[in-house]
């Protein structure tokens, strides 16, 4: 059961919920894929139907941004919490390590994954990270042939939104991997790169904001977010 927020399904689940079917379609067969929406992809979604179908199509839609826990309720369907992409990413390593899931990571600049790579596997002993690409490929066929090789299980893809939608929704069956995961820019803060805000901006689920001070021309993609809950507003007007 989903919960409809203008045109996007969001799976209701906490994130030891979320990790639980995560680890269910890794090893159920096939090729699954994961999103985790923020309100600007949703107002991606409303924009440009191919995005639509690419976040609807996956297998688990989770609920990243403070600002879709408010939509939900807004619209008196609420979700029971956010999953962040990164939260759940750290909580399926916990499982992999025990379990023995193999891992690839891609996407970022050159050498940011091969240097997540090197801190993941120390943060998580036990970990199996088979391979590693950068984001910055110009053809799908050698990156999906170099997982496919690597016998990856389940692939992190952090090539930024929408564009790591269509590439796990296009290619995912291909690489051969159970799951793969679209986390943005998750490898740049695994990497060391990028500093992740301070715990208490993001229990306040204020990590937003605290983006926006360190980089300022995020203001254009944040506007989305008042554009969201206006839209928000609209629908629950129209469902009343
Ligand atoms: N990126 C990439 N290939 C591209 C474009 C972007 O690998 O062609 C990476 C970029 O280096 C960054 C991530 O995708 O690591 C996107 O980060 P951002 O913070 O914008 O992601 P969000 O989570 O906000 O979508």
């Amino acid at each position: 059961m989903r919960i409809d927020i203008l045109g996007v399904g969001f799976d209701n689940l906490t994130p030891d919920q979320a990790v639980e079917e995560g680890l269910r379609l890794i090893h159920g067969g096939g090729s699954h894929y994961v999103v985790t929406p923020n309100p600007e992809i949703v107002e991606a979604c409303r924009r440009d139907p191919a995005v639509m179908e690419a976040v609807n199509g996956a297998d688990l839609v989770l609920a990243d941004g403070i600002g879709v826990i408010y939509g939900a309720k807004i619209l008196g369907t609420p979700l029971r919490g956010r999953v962040t992409g990164i939260a759940f990413a750290q909580k399926l390593m916990e499982r992999m390590a025990q379990g023995g899931e193999t891992l690839f990571l891609l996407g970022a600049k050159p050498g940011y994954a091969q240097q997540a790579a090197e801190n993941l596997q120390r943060q998580y002993p036990g970990l199996r990270i088979v391979g590693t690409n950068d984001g910055y490929f110009k053809e799908d066929g050698p990156i999906v042939e170099k997982i496919r090789a690597s016998g990856a299980q389940v692939v992190f893809v952090c090539l930024g939104a929408p564009k790591q939608e269509f590439w796990m929704a296009k290619n995912g069956a291909a690489t051969g991997a159970g799951l793969l995961v679209g986390l943005g820019g998750c490898l740049d803060i695994f990497s060391g790169n990028v500093k992740r805000a301070p715990v208490l901006f993001q229990k306040l689920g204020l990590e937003w904001f605290y983006r926006l001070c360190k980089e300022p021309s995020r203001i254009g993609r944040m506007m989305k977010l008042p554009l969201f809950l206006v839209h928000v507003t609209g629908e629950r007007g129209k469902r009343k």
